[in-house]
């Protein structure tokens, strides 16, 4: 089944992407394994997926000590700063800096490791008080006080905005996120201004989030099924 759904969304990334006049290999897919077991993502990758997204420290180790190299994780969570050492040991990229402590933390870690690690900014683009993330007006004061953590590659931009099932309102959110991370490359904020990661887009929403621009999508449930409450 999972192998099945893949095939479908890739498919759909493609044709979306032709439509709309872009490279289908400039979309990244994200397959969010939270809570689903590492039987999931072994399935996955005999489909030739290797890319997951894991909103979880602990669980993600776990299953980064069954799974072992062969696939690469992103994370996708709110993150913690005393949980920033081992994002920063297992990730090759972490999606969701909101703050400057947090940033400031990780980059402590990155340099006893003597590594450098790919990071989006996470934006709370819809103002969601539920939702992590910096306020799109405060994204600009974020990066700049970041920019000196060398160690961080600030590639782009990631949000989840508010759950809807109206296109039209995803839509208004997905370009909000382009249109900032344009405002801001123009700024020469990121680690590469010619080419500003933008991931947004989840099971519901993602054709529309490649239509505006999205060059990184995560899907859990329409690759997945839907989620164990506990695994
Ligand atoms: C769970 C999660 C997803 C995947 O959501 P689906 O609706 O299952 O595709 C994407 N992004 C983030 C940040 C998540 O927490």
């Amino acid at each position: 089944m999972i192998a099945d759904n893949l095939q479908t969304i890739r498919k759909t990334i493609t044709d979306t992407a032709l439509n709309c006049g872009r490279d289908p290999s400039t979309i990244k897919l994200v397959a969010v394994s939270k809570r689903h077991p590492s039987a999931s993502i072994r399935e996955a990758m005999a489909a030739g997926q290797d890319l997951f997204g894991e909103n979880y420290i602990q669980e993600a180790a776990e299953k980064y000590r069954t799974i072992g190299t062969g696939a690469s994780f992103h994370f996708i969570g709110h993150l913690q700063s005393n949980k920033a050492k081992l994002a920063a040991e297992l990730f090759t990229m972490i999606e969701t800096i909101d703050r400057y402590k947090l940033a400031k933390t990780l980059h402590g870690h990155l340099e006893k490791l003597g590594k450098s690690l790919d990071v989006l900014v996470q934006v709370n683009i819809g103002r969601d008080p539920k939702k992590s993330g910096v306020l799109p007006e405060e994204t600009e004061v974020l990066l700049k006080k970041i920019a000196p953590f060398s160690r961080l590659r600030i590639r782009g931009l990631m949000t989840m905005p508010p759950f809807t099932m109206d296109h039209n309102e995803s839509r208004s959110y997905f370009k909000a996120l382009r249109l900032l991370g344009l405002e801001l490359g123009e700024k020469s904020l990121f680690f590469d201004n010619e080419s500003i990661e933008l991931s947004m887009g989840m099971s519901h929403d993602f054709p529309v989030a490649i239509e505006e621009g999205a060059t990184i999508i995560r899907i859990g449930t329409a690759i997945f099924g839907e989620r164990p409450l506990q695994q």
